[in-house]
Order: structure tokens, then C-alpha cells, then sequence
């Protein structure tokens, strides 16, 4: 991990210069003090762990049971997660970040590429990787294979079979043979979130923590709340609408009360933007309506929602507009 090298780089320089005359008595006496201190302190663990896995496997559902926040956007229609997602576990001696993977799936425009390519650097960047799989779905693949990877990957796989809530005993028992190494889990439930995260936790390396252990995301809260009120609006919409959504909050004044935030809503055409406003606004004041009461319970505080819908054409297709959304899209459209 970059990080982590990185820190040990700089330590390893200052010493080399430091070495170079000799060192006072108290100098010399705070460095051993401070050797002692690293030796005796107790060991941590730290490291990168992605979640991966088919669409609608419950990857989202996990990550937020995980980090004990709704972070990621959860929705069973498949492709609600866009971009990955980083969260943070912070416990006493273990520090676990996070990545939800938009699903690895075939992709064929541009928005779906970028999807893709942020679940493979997901992969690679992992030091532990949990692939969940959906405990109904018969014969799962590999992880390799459902990835439509040509290579093995390098880090450990966890196998996580969820929904282990909604499946017959006797499946239960067939699965425990099938897959002695895998850990059944209700992401849902949380059953079995505790003896994964064990798992994982032996798995990462030893390592300072990463981040202050008091944050759970690096994201800006802004994000989420874009991402609160584009889970609304898939909630609220029917089938074709909802991939045409992107959601951008243009001003988020906190020190407003209630806190005043401007969102849009972005639709690629004109009758959609129709259905998303619907008779008389109705539509779109009830997606404000349900959104609002999940910010403010995401920032804590009363919220004022100022919400606009607006047509930018075929943004999915659109490498600038991807971009504009916060989408890292893959290496060939990167200019
Ligand atoms: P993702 O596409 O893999 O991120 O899947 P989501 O986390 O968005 O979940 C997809 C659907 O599966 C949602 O309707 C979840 O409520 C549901 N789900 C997730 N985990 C569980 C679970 O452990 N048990 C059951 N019964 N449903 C679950
Ligand atoms: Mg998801």
C-alpha cells in the first residue's frame, strides 16, 4: 500500500541524516524512549478491504452494517451502487477501509465502463477481499470468473454467503459442505457480520492506522446526500427512469439553520424529467420530502431542501458529464 510505504520511507530518511552526527544525550534518550514506545505499544492491523460480487448480492447492505452508518446506496434494483464507496471501521486495534464495487457487469456504454474499471482498481488495491454471494444463487463462480478476470488474484478472498436468512435449513447444511471455508452471513440481519469481520481482521496486515480513528468516511458528507436523494428517487420511480439519474448538490450552506442545501436532479431527456416532476410537482416534492428526512438524520440537524430537476442529454454517453459526476472513467477515455 502506498501509504504505508510511504511512511516508512520518510521515517527511514530522517534516521539516515539524523545518523550522520552524533546525537546530544536527550535527543539520544527521546529516540530510545521512542523505540521502546513503538515495540511496547500493542500491534495494530490496518488495510484496504473490498467488497465485491455480483449485483444485488447485498455488497451495499454489508458495507453500511460494517460501518455502522448508511453509507452506500441500497436498492434492489441492480446498479445502484455507481461509484465505489469508501468507508471506515475503526475498533481497538483494527482499522478497515472499505470499497463497495459497482457490480462487475458487461459493459456496454461508457457510464458502465467506468463502473467496471472502479471495481477492478477495487480489486487490485484490496489487501483482504470479501466476495459476497447471494446464498440462494446456485454454483456460484469463482470470484476470477464472475470478474472476467484472466489472472488470479493477488489478495486473499473471503467467501461471504449472505441472505443466509432466506435460505431452508437444509440448504444451510448443503452450503457448510459445499463451502466448509465460507462464512454464512445475514447482512441484513447482521448474523454472522461478527465472525467475518474476525476474519478479516486476522487477514489485514500489521499496520498503523490509516486514518484518525474517529472518521468513518473520506467522502464529503455532500456526496451522500446526492447519493440519499438519488436512492429516494429510485425508490420512487418506475423501471426505465431510474438509470438516467445523476444528482449534484450545487450549495450546501451549513451555517445556515436549517441547513440550506440546493440539489439537481439530472434526467437525460425531457419526458423524463416529466415523469420525475409529476402532476403538479407532486412527484418531485415527495422525493424532497422522503430525502430530506434521511439527511437530516444523516447530518444531524433540520434541513432545508431546495430540489430542481433539469435534462442533460444522454449524459450516460457523455465522457465530460460521467466526469462532471464525480465517475473516474477507465484509461481509453481519460484524455
Ligand atoms: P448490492 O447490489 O450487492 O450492493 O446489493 P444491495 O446491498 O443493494 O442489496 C440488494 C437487495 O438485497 C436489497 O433489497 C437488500 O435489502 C437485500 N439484501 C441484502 N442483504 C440481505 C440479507 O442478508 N438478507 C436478505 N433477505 N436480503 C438482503
Ligand atoms: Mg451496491
Amino acid at each position: 500500500m502506498v501509504l504505508r510505504s510511504r511512511e516508512r520511507g520518510r521515517v527511514g530518511h530522517r534516521r539516515l541524516l539524523q545518523s550522520e552526527r552524533p546525537h546530544p544525550p536527550r535527543v539520544r534518550a527521546f529516540v530510545v524512549f521512542a523505540i521502546c514506545i513503538e515495540y511496547l505499544s500493542p500491534m495494530t492491523r490496518a488495510g484496504i478491504v473490498t467488497v465485491a460480487g455480483k449485483p444485488n448480492a447485498g455488497k451495499s447492505t454489508l458495507l453500511n452494517r460494517i460501518v455502522g452508518q448508511k453509507l452506500s446506496i441500497v436498492s434492489p434494483k441492480p446498479q445502484s451502487t455507481r461509484d465505489r464507496i469508501v468507508g471506515i471501521r475503526t475498533d481497538d486495534d483494527v482499522q478497515m477501509i472499505l470499497l463497495d464495487t459497482p457490480g462487475l457487469l458487461d459493459p456496454a456504454y461508457p457510464l458502465q465502463r467506468a463502473m467496471r474499471a472502479a471495481s477492478l482498481d477495487a480489486l487490485s488495491e484490496a489487501d483482504v477481499i470479501v466476495y459476497v454471494v447471494d446464498a440462494n444463487e446456485h454454483e456460484p463462480p469463482p470470484l476470477e470468473r464472475a470478474a472476467g478476470l484472466n489472472e488470479p488474484l493477488k489478495s486473499p478472498v473471503l467467501l461471504a454467503l449472505n441472505k443466509i436468512d432466506s435460505v431452508s435449513p437444509g440448504r444451510r447444511i448443503q452450503l457448510s459442505t459445499e463451502f466448509p471455508e465460507a462464512r454464512p452471513i445475514s447482512a441484513l440481519t447482521g448474523d454472522g457480520v461478527d465472525e467475518l469481520l474476525a476474519r478479516i481482521a486476522q487477514a489485514l496486515p500489521e499496520s498503523p492506522f490509516l486514518y484518525p480513528a474517529d472518521e468513518i468516511s473520506t467522502q464529503a458528507v455532500r456526496f451522500f446526500v446526492g447519493e440519499l436523494i438519488r436512492e429516494t428517487a429510485l425508490e420512487q420511480l418506475e423501471d426505465e427512469v431510474p438509470y438516467s439519474i445523476a444528482c449534484e448538490v450545487e450549495e450546501f450552506r451549513e451555517e445556515r439553520s436549517p441547513i440550506y442545501i440546493r440539489a439537481v436532479i439530472y434526467v437525460e431527456r425531457e419526458s423524463q424529467k416529466r415523469i420525475l416532476i409529476g402532476a403538479r410537482g407532486e412527484r418531485v416534492r415527495e422525493i424532497g420530502r422522503a430525502s430530506r428526512a434521511k439527511i437530516e438524520e444523516l447530518v444531524g440537524s433540520g434541513v432545508y431542501l431546495d430540489l430542481w430537476v433539469k435534462v442533460l442529454t444522454n449524459w450516460r454517453k457523455n465522457a465530460d458529464a460521467l466526469r462532471r459526476f464525480g465517475y473516474r472513467l477507465p484509461k481509453e477515455h481519460a484524455q
